[in-house]
């Protein structure tokens, strides 16, 4: 499949019109106006050899030759899509989609530590808390056999090792929305890959890989889906981590259904709007929960003072985005009262984990996405943290206070 900047160069300048037309290429030549949903778990092969030339190419990490994609674990059209559109979104060469974002942060470590170790590299892994619950566990757990030292963004320098093969870091940060200043840690971080987590950004408002990180991870099941309705991860990243990448995902299974691929693909066309529309109203009821909500002891939003420590926000992200975490007033005990009671007594936030979509969500990050995190590192259990979505503003405003009072 081309390329986008090979068919596009000069139309398609704008974020805007790229979401809206990357990844359909070839549509026209298919005679179809939206991309079609290829399901085949399987593909007729034109020959042995053709099939077999395919089947090594795909299996290196590459896209499929004369003998087309012969199995969907390997490679589908419709994901492929997606993938080409993601690329250009975040101005990287390709993108690589997965089942989850879990899914797709597994792969990036495990295509860290083979390229790391042809390098003479080890497992050793320096990561930035805060960072998502799931992706904290796998990390301190162990379980994909790397080591990890948990470091703040300042001591990444002195935290790399010549064994280490991978920086992780998310900015902004799950739950409290941190920021990192992504390029001062690739330079701290020297030869060293580093992988941010642009989830809570997205491409419409922050594109690390400009910045020098080697893999760009999204949870797809958030913003880019953007309707609660599909489960998926995708890395952004140049050729070489492409080809690792698809590598590790042809091996381990973990590629995206294509019906998901079609809705990620969908769910793009109206994200630069949703994205903008959302953080619209985040950034109202931030500056209101912070000045006139009753019971807030502290608002968590890149956009309130306070909130973007190493100026990033104009330079490395185009806003603060569409998610605040508030702790509630009264200390820890009644604190965290009031935000389990907040969680119920809220009627258009819905109380659910997960984010990013057009409708607003409210949870309990102590107790439920961040559970798994090692209790001193764990957020404090009076924080609830809000998806802010499309309903209308002064709704959201007034759900919230009565549910604050
Ligand atoms: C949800 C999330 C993940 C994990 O993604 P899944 O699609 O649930 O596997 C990773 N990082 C961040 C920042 C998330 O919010």
């Amino acid at each position: 499949m081309d390329t986008l900047m090979e068919t596009l160069p000069d139309l398609a300048v704008s974020i805007d019109t790229l979401a809206v037309h990357a990844g359909r290429e070839d549509l026209p030549d298919l005679g179809v106006h939206v991309p079609p949903i290829d399901l085949s778990s399987t593909n007729p092969l034109p020959s042995v050899d053709a099939g077999g030339e395919s089947y090594e190419v795909m299996a290196g990490g590459g896209h499929p030759g004369p003998g087309g994609p012969v199995y969907q674990r390997l490679w589908n059209p419709t994901v492929a899509r997606f993938e080409t559109a993601l690329a250009a979104l975040e101005g990287t060469a390709e993108s690589v989609a997965f089942a989850s974002g879990m899914a797709a942060f597994t792969a990036c470590v495990l295509a860290a530590r083979q390229v790391g170790a042809v390098q003479g590299r080890g497992s050793h892994v320096v990561a930035i808390r805060p960072l998502y619950g799931g992706t904290d566990h796998v990390l301190a757990s162990g379980l994909l056999g790397t080591d990890t030292t948990f470091v703040p963004a300042e001591l990444v320098a002195d935290a790399v090792r010549a064994d280490t093969c991978l920086v992780v870091l998310e900015t902004p940060g799950n739950p409290t929305l941190d920021l990192v200043d992504v390029a001062a840690v690739v330079h701290a971080a020297g030869d060293v890959p580093v992988l941010v987590d642009n989830t809570f950004a997205t491409p419409v408002l922050q594109n690390p890989a400009a910045l020098g990180a080697s893999m760009v991870l999204h949870s797809g099941t958030k913003y880019l889906g953007g309707h609660g309705d599909v489960l998926a991860g995708a890395v952004a990243c140049d050729l070489e981590w492409a080809a690792a990448l698809r590598r590790v995902r042809a091996l381990t299974g973990a590629i995206v259904h294509p019906l998901s691929g079609y809705l990620l693909h969908r769910g793009l066309q109206t994200l630069p709007l949703r994205v903008r529309a959302q953080q619209d109203s985040a950034r109202q009821l931030a500056a209101w929960l912070a000045h006139e909500a009753p019971h807030v002891a502290q608002v968590h939003y890149p956009g309130l003072p306070g909130g973007d420590p190493y100026g990033v926000i104009g330079t490395q992200m185009r806003g603060p985005g569409a998610m605040i975490a508030i702790r509630l007033a009264g200390g820890a005990e009644v604190g965290f009262r009031r935000a389990t009671e907040v969680t119920q007594r809220c009627h258009l936030f819905t109380h659910a984990v997960s984010l990013g979509g057009v409708d607003s969500l409210i949870q309990h990050p102590a107790a439920l996405t961040h559970r798994p995190v090692a209790p001193g590192a764990r957020p404090s259990p009076d924080i609830v943290r809000l998806s802010i979505g499309l309903e209308d503003i002064d709704d959201l405003r007034a759900d919230l206070e009565q549910a604050l009072r």
